[in-house]
């Protein structure tokens, strides 16, 4: 099994719990986190490293962006999170300022096959514009986009139809945002269409869209922040990566061409390999789905063009 090294930047909510999770997961020898609050990446790298007995052998620490010269994968974290009524996009500007000096700290140590991961919000933007910054090929620039939603959704079907989460096959696509599509038209339990099943009519599939959607919503309007479950998404689209996985995911990849779609990063069903995404299988989604997924196209392209650095 592979055990390789994790840069993490921005040790805030997200960035440290994934950092936690990946080191429970025991995939990685090295786990670096960097902040520019350095006591807060250097706290909690301290107080995980004290849990290290528990789990497979890992160094875990604070450092600087020298750590990212043997890196095989860096996450990026940082950045200003949601504030209750905050939608995603209204993070853009900030977000994206504080991404182009991150990136260029990268580039200035990362090995030329490294793998970089977005989290930070909006993250379909900010995966295209890291990309644009750093020049990697774009297999190597990967946003968590839709995997998350993916996960609430295939939650959602399980409790209305009480089997277990892992029987539930579906996608959603396009935006980590506002704009997003659930594709019903793939949506099975167990190979059993969705629609088969009693009451999974339109109102339904209206209900469940938008109770991900609000998810995020809900969970910031309670505790201020969500981080656990982006963590385990995280975590897992590292695991594919070191491990070689090949599994297919709805991460954010830069598009051109693939579904009529270029100029953007979104969520689409990818193939995940040591060296990133190596392939977008174009799937026959129904027309409403593919129009959804265009709709979301034009307004990431839209946001990406009003960019300063576009
Ligand atoms: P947070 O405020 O808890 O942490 C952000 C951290 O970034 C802070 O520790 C801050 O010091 C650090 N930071 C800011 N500028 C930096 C810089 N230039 N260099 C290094 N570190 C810097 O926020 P959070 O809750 O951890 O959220 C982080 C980001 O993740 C937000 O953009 C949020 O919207 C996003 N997020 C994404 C998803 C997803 O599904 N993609 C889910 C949850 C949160």
């Amino acid at each position: 099994m592979f055990r390789g090294k994790i840069v993490i930047i921005g040790a805030g909510a997200v960035g440290s719990t994934t950092a936690y999770t990946i080191m429970c997961g025991g995939l990685f020898n090295d786990i670096v986190l960097i902040d520019i609050n350095h006591d807060k990446a250097d706290g909690d790298a301290l107080d995980m490293a004290h849990g290290v007995s528990f789990v497979k052998p890992v160094n875990i620490s604070s450092g600087s962006y020298e750590d990212c010269r043997d890196a095989d994968i860096i996450i990026i974290t940082a950045g200003a999170p949601q504030k209750p009524g905050d939608t995603r996009l209204s993070l853009v500007s900030r977000n994206a300022g504080i991404l182009q000096n991150i990136v260029s700290q990268i580039m200035k140590y990362a090995p030329k096959d490294v793998i970089l991961l977005v989290v930070s919000n909006p993250v379909d933007i900010l995966t295209y514009v890291t990309w644009k910054l750093s020049g990697l090929p774009k297999r190597q620039v990967i946003g968590s986009g839709t995997v998350l939603d993916t996960s609430r959704l295939k939650y959602v079907l399980s409790r209305r139809l009480f089997v277990d989460t892992r029987n539930c096959h579906t996608y959603i696509i396009g935006e980590h945002g506002d704009s997003e599509v659930p594709t019903w038209s793939l949506t099975n339990i167990a190979g059993i269409p969705i629609r088969s099943f009693e009451g999974m009519d339109e109102k339904a599939f209206d209900d469940m869209r938008r109770e991900v959607v609000r998810a995020a919503y809900d969970i910031i309007d309670k505790k201020g922040a969500t981080y656990y479950a982006i963590a385990l998404a995280a975590s897992r689209i590292c695991a594919c990566i070191a491990g070689e996985e090949n599994s297919i995911l709805t991460v954010s990849a830069v598009l051109e061409g693939e579904y009529g779609i270029s100029g953007t990063a979104l969520s689409v069903p990818s193939k995940l390999s040591g060296s990133g995404i190596e392939w977008i299988p174009e799937i026959s989604f129904a027309a409403d789905e593919l129009e959804g997924l265009k709709n979301s196209a034009d307004t990431m392209k839209t946001i990406i063009q009003e960019l300063p650095q576009s």
